[in-house]
């Protein structure tokens, strides 16, 4: 057996100390006599796991006691539905930071849902290589929120802050992340938030779930036409399990958190290790004639690292040498095109090492 490097930016790297516990744990989980995938999710084995798993991604993320946490399914795209539904019932409008294609398409569902929204900033005008500043967010009088993307995947743009969310008479907002591709990436003061949001497949686990991080207060804002599985309420007061969860991939993010708070040592020294590892990729880009990343220096991402050659006639060979030499997924999102190495969690830093030993490698012998 050999497992290959994967910078793919989800479904995405795993850490192998889960994936081996998990195929231990395949058959016969902890005596049981039967799989977890084959449990109920009602029985007292099965909501052990759940609850585990919530009570640890609580402790790494140092989760105020008046937030709930659901584990939901649908994507972070139907979050992007359901923010509105359970945020807009009691009128005002969306507002939103514009920063690349994931905040676009969140603003594209809210206006299906709301009609109008308010564009609060946008980073279109840079060509989205830089966040807006505090200073250029602008609320309308009347938001109800304001939703922002802390790290646009494909762009790889990430706020070096956390914005505030004030209309102009100063009055505070509930503040909407998508954290789908950083969370759990380093510490974080949930307090700041009202509701935080991501789907699994980047930093929590497989794909098939959602975890969404919500202030107890909002919790009585939803529209009354709404889905009852998309509403926060609902889905705390079921613990999660109005319907049938997706069981075995929260189970699999309980390995995962496990893995973090162990064998990692907690956020702080997860941040640490993300700092390191993009700080080395973009020091060896930025030092090339070959490769180039265009985002301004305080708004690159860690965990998404686009790059183009300078010679685009090279991407097709620059790919196929990566795969040969067991480096997978670095072609860059199709809308964009380059390359781009996803730096989640899970990939460990020789991977990062490997890609840059490659990469000067390439550019020797090609650039
Ligand atoms: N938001 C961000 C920032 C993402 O990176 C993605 C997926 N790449 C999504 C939303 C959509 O997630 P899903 O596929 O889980 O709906």
């Amino acid at each position: 057996m050999t497992r290959h490097y994967n910078f793919c930016a989800g479904p995405a790297a795993m850490p192998e100390a889960v994936l081996e516990r998990a195929r231990d744990e395949m058959l016969d989980y902890r005596g049981h006599g039967l799989s977890v995938m084959e449990m109920s999710h009602r029985s007292p084995e099965y909501v052990a796991i759940a609850e585990q798993a919530e009570a640890d991604l609580r402790e790494l993320l140092a989760i105020p006691d008046n937030y709930r946490v659901l584990f939901t399914q649908g994507g972070a795209t139907l979050q992007f539905s359901a923010v509105p539904y359970n945020l807009l019932g009691r009128g005002g409008r969306a507002n939103f930071l514009h920063t690349g294609i994931w905040s676009k398409k969140a603003i594209a569902e809210a206006r299906h849902l709301a009609g109008d929204v308010h564009v609060a900033a946008s980073s279109e005008e840079s060509g989205h290589s830089a966040v807006p500043r505090q200073k250029d967010i602008v609320l309308s009088e009347d938001a109800a929120y304001l939703h922002y993307t802390a790290n646009e995947t494909i762009g790889g743009l990430e706020f070096d802050y956390i914005p505030e969310a004030r209309r102009p008479d100063g009055s505070e907002v509930p503040l909407v992340c998508d954290m789908s591709s950083s969370i759990l990436s380093g510490p974080l003061d949930v307090s700041r938030f009202g509701v935080i949001y991501a789907g699994a497949q980047k930093n929590i686990g497989p794909a098939g779930l959602v975890v969404v991080i919500v202030r107890e207060d909002l919790l009585d804002r939803a529209r009354d036409d709404m889905p009852s599985l998309l509403g926060y309420r609902e889905l705390a007061e079921a613990g999660s399990m109005i319907n049938t969860p997706a069981t075995y991939s929260w189970y699999l993010a309980g390995l995962v958190f496990d893995w973090l708070k162990g064998e990692i040592g907690g956020l702080d020294a997860m941040n640490a290790l993300n700092d390191r590892k993009a700080g080395k990729l973009y020091d060896a880009i930025d030092a090339s004639a070959l490769y180039a990343n265009p985002i301004t220096l305080r708004n690159r991402s860690r965990m998404n690292v686009p790059f183009v050659l300078a010679d685009p006639s090279l991407d097709k060979a620059f790919l196929a040498e990566a795969e040969a030499t067991g480096l997978l997924n670095l072609k860059g999102h199709r809308s964009v095109g380059g390359m781009r190495a996803s730096l989640y969690n899970a990939v460990p830093e020789a991977a990062v090492d490997a890609l840059i030993a490659f990469m000067a490698d390439f550019e020797k012998r090609r650039g």
